[in-house]
C-alpha cells in the first residue's frame, strides 16, 4: 500500500476487512519463496544506491499529515496483531509511535532537518588529521526497523575550512535519522563531509551492533558490524593507520 498527496486520507486499503487480510497471504502476492528471498536480502543488508531510495512527492504531506495517517496505519497493525486498543496502556501508542517515526527517529529524511554547516578559516594553520571519534550512532535497519546502535569516528584534512565539532556530530545523526544500513549511513555521511569541507580528505568508520541480529533470525548478541570510507589521503597506508591508531587509542576521559 503506497500513500500519496491525494489518496492518502483513505484509511486502509481494500485488502484488509475488519482487521483481517481478505485472502489470507495471497492477497499481498507474497510466496513461500519469495518470503525467504525477502528474508536473506535483509540479512545481506547490501544497499544499491547512496541516497536512500525516497518516492516521488516525498514531502508533499506536511509532518502533522503524516503523524495522523501513520497513527491510523499503526492503529491498525496492533488491531490485527490481536491488541486491545481501549487498553489504558495501549490506547496512546499508535500516536506515540507516530510521532516519534515522524518527529525524532525518521527526522533525518526530510532534507529541511538538515545541519546548516558553520565554516571559519583555518587560521592555526593546522595542517594534520582531525579526529572525532566515538560519536554514538543510533540509526534503524531499513529491512526490519529496529536500532542499529554504535559508535562513529571522522576524520578530515582541513583544505582552508574547518568545521566546528559539534557540526561532525550534528551530520552523523543527521544521516542516522532515518531507515537505513550501515553501509550506506557510512557513505552518506562522508560524501556530505566531503562537500561541506571542500576536500577529498576524509574517512568515515562506523562500528555497530545491529539489533536484528542480536534480538531475532540468528540471535547473535556478540557480533558487530564494522564499515569504512576513505577518501583522498586516507586512501594512502600512512594516513590511514595513523587515523586507526588515533580511533584505537583509549579516549579521553572528563
Ligand atoms: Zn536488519
Amino acid at each position: 500500500m503506497k500513500l500519496n498527496g491525494t489518496s492518502s486520507n483513505t484509511p486502509l486499503d481494500g485488502n484488509l476487512q475488519n482487521g483481517l487480510p481478505v485472502n489470507g497471504k495471497a492477497s499481498y502476492g507474497v510466496t513461500a519463496d519469495s518470503e525467504e528471498l525477502i528474508d536473506e536480502l535483509g540479512d545481506a543488508h547490501g544497499s544499491s544506491s547512496i541516497d536512500t531510495p525516497m518516492r516521488p512527492g516525498a514531502f508533499d504531506l506536511d509532518d502533522e499529515l503524516k503523524v495522523d495517517l501513520i497513527e491510523e496505519h499503526f492503529r491498525e497493525i496492533m488491531n490485527i496483531l490481536g491488541l486491545d486498543l481501549t487498553d489504558d496502556s495501549l490506547k496512546g501508542s499508535p500516536r506515540r509511535v507516530a510521532k516519534m517515526y515522524v518527529n525524532e527517529i525518521f527526522r533525518g529524511l526530510n532534507p529541511e532537518n538538515k545541519p546548516t554547516p558553520t565554516l571559519f578559516d583555518n587560521k592555526f594553520r593546522y595542517n594534520e588529521m582531525l579526529v572525532e571519534k566515538d560519536i554514538l550512532v543510533q540509526t534503524y535497519c531499513e529491512h526490519h526497523f529496529v536500532p542499529i546502535i554504535g559508535k562513529a569516528h571522522v576524520a578530515y584534512i582541513s583544505s582552508g575550512k574547518v568545521i566546528g565539532l559539534s557540526k561532525l556530530n550534528r551530520f552523523v545523526e543527521y544521516f542516522s535519522k532515518r531507515p537505513q544500513v550501515q553501509e550506506r549511513l557510512t557513505v552518506q555521511i562522508a560524501e556530505e563531509l566531503k562537500k561541506v569541507l571542500e576536500t577529498e580528505d576524509v574517512a568515515v568508520v562506523i562500528d555497530a551492533k545491529h539489533l536484528c541480529v542480536s534480538t531475532r533470525g540468528v540471535h547473535d548478541v556478540n557480533s558487530s558490524t564494522i564499515t569504512a570510507s576513505y577518501s583522498g589521503k586516507f586512501a594512502e597506508e600512512a594516513t590511514r593507520q595513523e587515523f586507526l591508531r588515533y580511533i584505537a587509542q583509549t579516549s579521553a576521559t572528563l
